[in-house]
Order: C-alpha cells, then sequence, then structure tokens
C-alpha cells in the first residue's frame, strides 16, 4: 500500500500527548488533518489499507486501554465564520478543530451570549455535539443550529440539523445510532445578542456578582472550574469519569432513608444522583490503585499522575464500580470513552 505524502502519515506514533489521561498507548499510523480534502483522503487511504479509524480531538474524554491498530486521525481543521447575523442573533460556523474554550473566549469578546458556562471545558469544537458537553444549567445543545460531518463509509458530507442529533443528558446520535459513523467537520452555532444569562446554578449566581454581566459569568465559571477541577496539562486526568445515575423514586427513598444526607435531583425519569457524593461517601477520595487514584478533592475525577495504562485507569474506575453496586445498588456509567 502507498502511503499518500500528503498524510504526512506517522507510524507507530506515541498517543501521550493525544490524551489528557497521559496514557502511553501508540497508534500503527497517525495523521494530523488541517482541510476536509485531507480528512476524505485519510478516509480512503483507511479505507483501502482496511484500517480501523479513531478520530481523536484533545483525547480528553477518551480513555484508551491498548495500542491502537489502526489510523488515529487528529482534527486541526480550523476557521470561525459568520453565516448569518440579524439585530437578535448571529449564526456561526465553526471548524471541528477550534479550541472550545478559545471558542468561547472568542464569543465573549464579541458580546455573543450562550456558551460563557461551557467556559474552560477542555476539548475541540468537534466534540462537543458528541457527549452533548454541558456545565452550570447549559448544554451545547441550547446553542447548537446543526452539526456538519463526512461520513466515514461514502465520504459524502452531511448535515444534521438539531433535532436530528437526538441530544440528551452527555448523549447524542453520534455515539448511538451514528457511532463511529462520522467525522464532525463544524459545528453551527447560534448566538444571543442581546443579554440572556443564565444563572440558575446557585454557586454561579453567587459568584458572577450583584450586576452579573456576559464577562463576570465568564470569570466566575473559571474561577469556580479552576478551583474545583485539576488542570490536566499538571495533572493527567479526563474530568468527571461517571455520569450522574438515575434512579427510580422508590430507589431515591429507599436510599434517602439510609442516607438522610444524600444529593438528588428530580427529574422526568426517577431522580438523578450525585455521582461524585456516592463515590466521596463510599470513601474512595483520595484512594489509589496501581498508581491510578481518585482526586483528594473531586470524588468525580479519576487523576494519572504516573501515566499509567488505560488498563490501570479501567481496573480503578471498576473497583468504584463495584462498590458503589455494593453500597448504594447503583451502576455507574464511565463518562469517557474507552478504546
Ligand atoms: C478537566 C476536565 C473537565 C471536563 N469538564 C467537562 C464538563 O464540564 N462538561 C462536559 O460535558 N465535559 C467535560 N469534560 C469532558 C471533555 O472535555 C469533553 O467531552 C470534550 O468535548 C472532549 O473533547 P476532545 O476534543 O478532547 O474529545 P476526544 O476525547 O478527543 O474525543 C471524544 C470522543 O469523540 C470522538 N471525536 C472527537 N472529535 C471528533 C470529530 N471531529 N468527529 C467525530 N468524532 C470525534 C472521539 O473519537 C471520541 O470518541 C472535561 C474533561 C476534562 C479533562
Amino acid at each position: 500500500m502507498q502511503f499518500p505524502a500528503e498524510l504526512g502519515l506517522q507510524a507507530d506514533a506515541d498517543l501521550r500527548h493525544y490524551n489528557t489521561l497521559g496514557v502511553p498507548a501508540r497508534a500503527r499510523y497517525l495523521t494530523v488533518v488541517n482541510s476536509t480534502t485531507l480528512l476524505t483522503q485519510a478516509l480512503q487511504f483507511a479505507h483501502e489499507a482496511n484500517l480501523a479509524v479513531l478520530v481523536l480531538g484533545q483525547g480528553s474524554n477518551t480513555v484508551l486501554t491498548r495500542d491502537f491498530d489502526g489510523l488515529v486521525i487528529h482534527n486541526q481543521l480550523r476557521g470561525v465564520d459568520v453565516i448569518q447575523e440579524t439585530d437578535s442573533y448571529v449564526e456561526l460556523r465553526v471548524a471541528a478543530g477550534e479550541n472550545w474554550h478559545q471558542f468561547v473566549s472568542f464569543a465573549v469578546t464579541k458580546h455573543w451570549y450562550g456558551v460563557e458556562n461551557l467556559a474552560l471545558i477542555p476539548g475541540l469544537v468537534g466534540a462537543a455535539p458528541i457527549q452533548n458537553i454541558g456545565a452550570y444549567g447549559v448544554e451545547v445543545k441550547d446553542v447548537i443550529t446543526a452539526v456538519e460531518y463526512v461520513d466515514r463509509t461514502t465520504l459524502a458530507i452531511q448535515t444534521l440539523s438539531n433535532d436530528a442529533c437526538q441530544f440528551a443528558y452527555r448523549d447524542s446520535v453520534f455515539k448511538n445510532a451514528l457511532c463511529d459513523a462520522t467525522v464532525i467537520t463544524a459545528v453551527q452555532i447560534r448566538l444571543n445578542k442581546r443579554a440572556a444569562l443564565n444563572l440558575d446554578y446557585p454557586a454561579l449566581a453567587d459568584q458572577a456578582g450583584k450586576q452579573p454581566s456576559l464577562e463576570s459569568v465568564f470569570d466566575a465559571v473559571c474561577r469556580i472550574r479552576t478551583q474545583k477541577l485539576p488542570d490536566p496539562a499538571a495533572i493527567p486526568n479526563a474530568g468527571s469519569f461517571f455520569k450522574n445515575p438515575v434512579v427510580t423514586t422508590e430507589h431515591h427513598q429507599r436510599l434517602k432513608s439510609q442516607f438522610p444526607d444524600l444529593i438528588g435531583f428530580a427529574t422526568d425519569d426517577g431522580y438523578k444522583l450525585a455521582a461524585g457524593w456516592l463515590i466521596d461517601q463510599a470513601g474512595w477520595k483520595n484512594k489509589e490503585i496501581s498508581g491510578v487514584r481518585v482526586h483528594r478533592q473531586q470524588a468525580l475525577v479519576v487523576i494519572n499522575p504516573s501515566n499509567r495504562s488505560g488498563a490501570d485507569v479501567m481496573a480503578l474506575a471498576a473497583a468504584i464500580q463495584q462498590d458503589i453496586v455494593r453500597i448504594y445498588d447503583v451502576q455507574l456509567e464511565v463518562e469517557p470513552r474507552i478504546y
């Protein structure tokens, strides 16, 4: 098989710097693409060479449990374009390789409302719709109008409307019917030009000042997150390792009588429990197995300070899951994608 020179393929590539857990996995091939033409060529090459494909942004929601025997495509498609503008809103086409936080900062400088609560979430724009990133009462589905992607099999460029993306809590069609079937190339986002702040989250309302503004909310989100969450550049981690589980009303009542401090919020399907509280109360904070540890301040975050393997990371996660079933009869679901 002839390697197309323009793909700049790296063989036996080290992926340690392509995942924020710092797992030392390797890829048979790695290519960095900065145009849809190169992306299509890379997919074509993988197809002809019968190679599995893994798309990686910053790898901040990914656990690599083994070397990847295929082609890793690191996405660096860049550009932010205005596609429509009125007195009340602006609609943008943001390329998938843009850094999410830099895009949020840009929107705040332009005085556009809608993504400020999502400041400092690591990763690239192209991954944001995959798990419908969310924080402080806002989810990215609230601002996405459409998602553009290349179909991995037909190589056709497609656009999906917000509705068709089937967004839900940390979920979308890209994790289900279209799982591993697309490469997202751009996200279309509509932002408000008129003041529209979301201060539903009490800690944010407290910190955003007496007369909250777009800038003060953005600053407050950055402050709270910096205090609460370890910076992956300093301590390798993948953010929240487990989703908040939803239990039935009866199950919640049972747990509440046994654990009066239990944190739970009523939802349409029952009660959503705070996974961090369950793990903390089970005594897991700062506990370590094979060099992988639960963060000492934030029980939901698994840290990998010694760059241990993805299998070691998953061994700690499995031990936590078993304990949570034993104590609360609750099954925790891992949030990052496991490969
Ligand atoms: C410290 C920390 C805090 C975090 N806080 C939050 C938070 O508050 N809320 C939240 O929702 N998440 C949070 N996360 C998780 C993470 O930041 C998001 O899920 C982010 O969107 C992942 O982006 P990424 O580029 O790193 O994706 P990656 O980890 O590279 O990829 C994630 C998945 O998407 C796929 N993928 C990536 N790009 C594309 C593409 N262009 N096309 C098709 N598939 C693609 C990958 O194959 C993989 O399956 C946090 C993570 C960390 C480390």
